[in-house]
């Protein structure tokens, strides 16, 4: 087998692990496994692009600049290591956006690199050829700075209120069309002066359609950028007549596109409306209701340990402040204090608890809570009238009524976990502030209901204590 062969098989093998890969993340039990294989996958695309040099007889067409392609990729290595390992779960989504932003960047300096390459003879390139070449700029750019945008947002650099002014929605598409304009004069009189014009253009429609999006929605983005990152990497690999890139770039456009249509259903919202209705604007982001306070029935530590001691079933629904908390141990401790006692108990999971996809399944398989006690919501929702206590920890939007019962509601639509038809709720949060989509639930002021204020962790703590007393 000559080098050329052992290089396209080495490359075929790294699809293979990336589309293994992809099968693995899909479920709980093997995602672990599964981004082992991938990161296996990348090791071997990447040794195996070190030995593309001295192929072919144009030179131009051979591996330069070793040295510093392997400083690239040490610098890169040392940021990204600690990042990843430090960040915390609850800022997940911020890192991801951030990753995602610099594969766009990088996709779209290949671009401009290929460009200068052939800047002397820019005319004599076939159309196909510029169209990789301007497409992978477009993209790569526009998810370069959505993605840098979409970053500070979450990381709260900038407000995460969505950002809007009068004709916006015009405005941003204008731009848009402007770049596509752009796209075709290039297709037609490819010029370098364009091409610069067009990676403007490009870094301001990334930036224009993220700042009207709302916090809640930036996940959604960050999988929809993800997405186009993809595509422009799959642009790349068109650019520079590699199958691996192609075949990676085309995965991760597909996985992407298709997680962003999932997040979107369980969110019961078009992902045009997630685009580009600024939901969770001031007005929508206020809390709703006339602002009088209301009567809530709240318990003590002491009180909710009988109430679930003496429970035939409890189901336990997780949300974001399990996370912000970092009370995953400390909940499967209960879990484990109530079996022991007798009681059935299950985790009842939502698609979109928490801030990005499969955030809880994560934190609970971190505490090893085993995955036959998660249910997904269409699993747990039938059970949820046997239950004698829903036991809300740190979730909101995704147990509020409204989304059932309140057409005008920013959430109706959303399908729930059905906490209502318990026999009793006991919700645990810190305040009577709302969840993220910034409305009031009706189910806090359900006569079933039983509030537990305090933060996750130190709440769960005292109550295990006081189950294993009662
Ligand atoms: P919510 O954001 O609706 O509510 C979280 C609740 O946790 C709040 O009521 C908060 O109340 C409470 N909380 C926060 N910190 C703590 C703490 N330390 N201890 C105890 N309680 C705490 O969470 P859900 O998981 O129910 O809903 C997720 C929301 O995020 C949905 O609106 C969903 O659409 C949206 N979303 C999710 C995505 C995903 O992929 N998962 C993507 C995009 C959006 P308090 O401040 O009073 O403590």
């Amino acid at each position: 087998m000559n080098r050329g062969t052992a290089i396209d098989v080495a490359y075929l093998i790294a699809a293979i692990t990336f589309i293994l890969a992809l099968k693995g993340l899909s479920s709980p039990k093997r995602a672990r496994h599964g981004t082992f294989v991938a990161a296996a996958g990348m090791v071997i695309a990447v040794g195996a692009t070190f030995f593309v040099h001295d192929l072919g007889a144009n030179h131009d067409e051979g591996l330069h600049n070793v040295p510093l392609m392997v400083l690239a990729m040490v610098l890169g290595t040392a940021i990204a290591v600690p990042m990843a390992r430090f960040m915390k779960m609850t800022s997940m989504p911020q890192l991801i956006a951030i990753f995602n932003g610099v594969g766009g960047g990088a996709a779209a300096l290949v671009s401009i690199g290929e460009f200068l390459l052939h800047r002397g003879d820019i005319h004599t390139l076939a159309t196909y050829q510029v169209l990789e070449i301007v497409l992978g700029i477009l993209i790569g750019a526009m998810s370069f700075s959505g993605s840098a945008i979409a970053y500070a947002k979450l990381q709260e650099l900038m407000t995460g209120r969505p950002i809007t002014y009068p004709g916006q929605q015009i405005i941003n598409g204008l731009i848009f069309a402007g770049s596509l304009a752009i796209v075709v004069v290039l297709l037609v009189h490819p010029s370098m002066a364009l091409v610069w014009v067009l990676l403007a253009l490009s870094l301001i429609v990334g930036i224009s359609f993220v700042l009207p999006i709302g916090g809640a929605d930036v996940p959604v983005l960050i999988s929809l950028l993800n997405s186009f990152t993809g595509l422009a990497v799959a642009a790349s690999g068109f650019t520079l007549n590699s199958n691996v890139l192609i075949v990676a770039g085309t995965l991760v456009g597909a996985s992407g596109i298709l997680l962003t249509k999932l997040m979107s259903q369980a969110m019961g919202r078009s992902l045009p409306n997630i685009m580009f209705s600024a939901f969770g604007s001031a007005a929508a982001a206020g809390p709703a209701g006339s602002g009088e306070e209301r009567p809530v029935r709240s318990g003590t530590p002491d009180d909710i340990a009988v109430l679930l001691a003496y429970a035939r079933k409890v189901i336990i629904i997780p949300g974001y402040g399990l996370a912000v908390a970092q009370a995953q141990h400390i909940v499967r401790e209960l879990a484990e204090t109530l079996q022991a006692r007798g009681v059935d108990v299950f985790f009842a999971i939502h698609p979109v608890a928490g801030r990005m996809p499969g955030h809880m399944n994560v934190l609970l398989a971190e505490a090893n809570v085993p995955y036959g006690e998660l249910k997904e919501m269409d699993e747990a929702n039938p059970e949820m009238s046997t239950a004698d206590v829903a036991l809300v920890v740190g979730a909101n939007d995704t147990v509020n009524p409204a989304a059932k019962t309140s057409p005008g509601s920013p959430i109706y639509g959303m399908p729930i976990i059905n906490a209502d038809e318990a026999q009793q709720i006991v919700f645990m949060k810190r305040s009577m502030r709302p969840g993220f989509a910034g409305i009031e639930n009706e189910l806090l002021y359900d006569p079933k209901t039983v509030l537990l204020f305090g933060d996750a962790k130190d709440s769960l703590a005292k109550l295990v204590t006081a189950i294993k007393q009662a």
